[in-house]
C-alpha cells in the first residue's frame, strides 16, 4: 500500500485508551486512522478478564475524583449510544487497618470532594456483606457509587462507535516504527506507510517499544486473575448483594474481588507480580500462585474457597509513582503518549479519550494533569 493522504490523527494501539481516543476524536469530526497489532478486545494486553472496578473515593489520590466523576457520565453515555450494558453499580468497600493507605486515602478523597460514604467496623462489614470477613482490627469505607465495568464490551462499544463516527481502524496490523517531522508523522506497518498530522501512542504494555531512544521508566508487571466457585451461600455473591471490595493487609499487600457475574467469584492480588514484557510474559499459571491467592481467599472471603474455575494473566504498565503518563513526546510536539496506567486506568478510558482529544485540538485541559506529565526521563 502506498501513502494516500494525510489523516488528522493516527492512533497506535486500540485497547482501552486508544479506542476511547479514536471515538472522541472521530466524534469531534477529525479524520482518524487507528492500528492495533491484534483485534481488540483480546487477551494479550491489559483490558481483558470480564470485569474492572470503578470507584469514586479514590484512595490513590483525590486528583482522580473529578476525572472518575466524568467517567461515570461518559460510560453511561456510551451505554445509551451503543445499547449495551457496560457498568453495573454494586457499591464498594475499601477494607483495611484504620491507618492503612487504602482506608486513609479513600477517606481523604471522600471528605475532600464531599462524597457519600460510611465508615464501618469489621462487624458492620460482616453484617452488611456476610461473604466478606474482615479481621477485627479492620474497618471498611463504603461508597455507594462504585461498580463493575465490562472491559471487553466497553472496548468493543468504543471501537464500534468510533467506526460509526468515521474512524478508519486497522486490526491485526502492528505499527513497526514512526518518524515525526515538522509537518506530521509517518508510520510504517507491515501493510504499508501512513501519514498523519499528529500521533497518539496508546500501546499499553508495548508502549516503550514505540519510544526508541528514550529512557522511559515503565515497568510491565504480570498479574494473575482467578475465578473461584463459591462453597457456601452462592446467592450472597450476586451483584445485588456483594459489592466490589479492595483489601489492604499485612502492611502493603492488596487484594480485591468482585461479585459473581455468572462465571464465578473473581479474586486477585493488586501488584506484587513479576516484572515482564508484553512479548515474553509467562501466560501459564503455576499451582503455587493459586495456593497463594487461595490463602487470602480463605482469610477474607472464605465462602469463595471452592473449585478454581479459571485463571488468566494480564499486564499492568506501571510508572514509578503509579500516576498515569499522559503527555506530549519530549522531542515531538505532534506525538502524544497516553498509556501507562499503573493498573488502575480502565475506569478512566473515556475521560482519557477526552483529554487526548483536547490536547490534539490544543484546547485547555479540563482536569489537573500535572501528575501525569512526562517526568524523570531525558
Ligand atoms: C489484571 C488487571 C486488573 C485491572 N483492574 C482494573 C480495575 O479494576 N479498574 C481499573 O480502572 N483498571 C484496572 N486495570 C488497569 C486497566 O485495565 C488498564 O489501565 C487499561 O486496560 C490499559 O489500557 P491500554 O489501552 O493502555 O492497554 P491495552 O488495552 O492493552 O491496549 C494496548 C493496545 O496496543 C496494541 N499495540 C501494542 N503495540 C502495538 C503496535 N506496535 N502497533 C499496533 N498496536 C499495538 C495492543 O495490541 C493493545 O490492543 C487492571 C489491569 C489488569 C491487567
Amino acid at each position: 500500500m502506498t501513502m494516500r493522504h494525510t489523516h488528522d490523527i493516527a492512533i497506535v494501539g486500540l485497547g482501552a485508551m486508544g479506542s476511547a481516543a479514536a471515538l472522541e476524536l472521530a466524534r469531534r469530526g477529525l479524520d482518524v486512522i487507528g492500528f492495533d497489532r491484534h483485534a481488540p478486545p483480546h487477551t494479550f494486553g491489559s483490558s481483558h478478564g470480564d470485569s474492572r472496578i470503578i470507584r469514586e473515593a479514590y484512595f490513590e489520590d483525590p486528583v482522580y475524583v473529578p476525572m472518575v466523576q466524568r467517567a461515570f457520565e461518559r460510560w453511561r453515555e456510551l451505554e445509551r449510544a451503543s445499547g449495551r450494558a457496560l457498568l453495573q453499580q454494586t457499591g464498594g468497600l475499601m477494607i483495611g487497618a484504620p491507618e492503612s493507605a487504602l482506608v486513609q486515602g479513600a477517606l481523604r478523597s471522600a471528605r475532600l470532594h464531599g462524597l457519600q460514604h460510611e465508615v464501618l467496623s469489621a462487624d458492620e462489614v460482616r453484617a452488611r456483606v456476610p461473604v466478606l470477613q474482615p479481621e477485627p482490627h479492620m474497618v471498611g469505607v463504603w461508597e455507594p457509587r462504585a461498580g463493575v465495568l465490562a472491559p471487553e464490551a466497553c472496548v468493543q462499544a468504543q471501537l464500534k462507535q468510533a467506526q460509526r463516527s468515521g474512524a478508519t481502524l486497522h486490526f491485526d496490523e502492528a505499527v513497526e516504527h514512526w518518524q515525526a517531522d515538522s509537518g506530521g508523522v509517518t508510520l510504517a506497518s507491515a501493510a504499508g506507510t501512513h501519514r498523519a498530522r499528529q500521533l497518539v501512542i496508546s500501546a499499553g504494555a508495548w508502549v516503550a517499544s514505540l519510544l526508541p531512544g528514550l529512557r522511559v521508566p515503565f515497568r510491565v508487571e504480570r498479574q494473575v486473575l482467578h475465578w473461584f466457585e463459591p462453597v457456601a451461600d452462592a446467592a450472597a455473591f450476586a451483584p445485588q448483594r456483594c459489592p466490589i471490595h479492595l483489601w489492604q493487609f499485612d502492611g502493603e499487600r492488596f487484594f480485591y474481588g468482585f461479585p459473581d457475574r455468572d462465571a464465578g467469584v473473581k479474586l486477585a492480588f493488586h501488584h506484587a507480580g513479576e516484572a515482564t514484557t508484553a512479548d515474553t510474559v509467562r501466560r501459564d499459571v503455576a499451582p503455587a500462585e493459586v495456593d497463594e491467592v487461595r490463602r487470602a481467599v480463605r482469610r477474607f472471603v472464605p465462602a469463595a474457597d471452592g473449585r478454581l474455575l479459571a485463571s488468566t494473566v494480564c499486564l499492568y504498565t506501571n510508572t514509578p509513582d503509579e500516576h498515569f503518563w499522559l503527555d506530549r513526546h519530549p522531542a515531538h510536539a505532534n506525538v502524544l503518549v497516553a498509556s501507562p496506567c499503573s493498573g488502575h486506568g480502565f475506569k478512566f478510558a473515556p475521560v482519557i479519550g477526552e483529554i487526548v482529544a483536547d490536547l490534539v485540538e490544543g484546547k485547555p485541559p479540563r482536569f489537573d494533569l500535572a501528575a501525569f506529565r512526562w517526568r524523570g526521563t531525558d
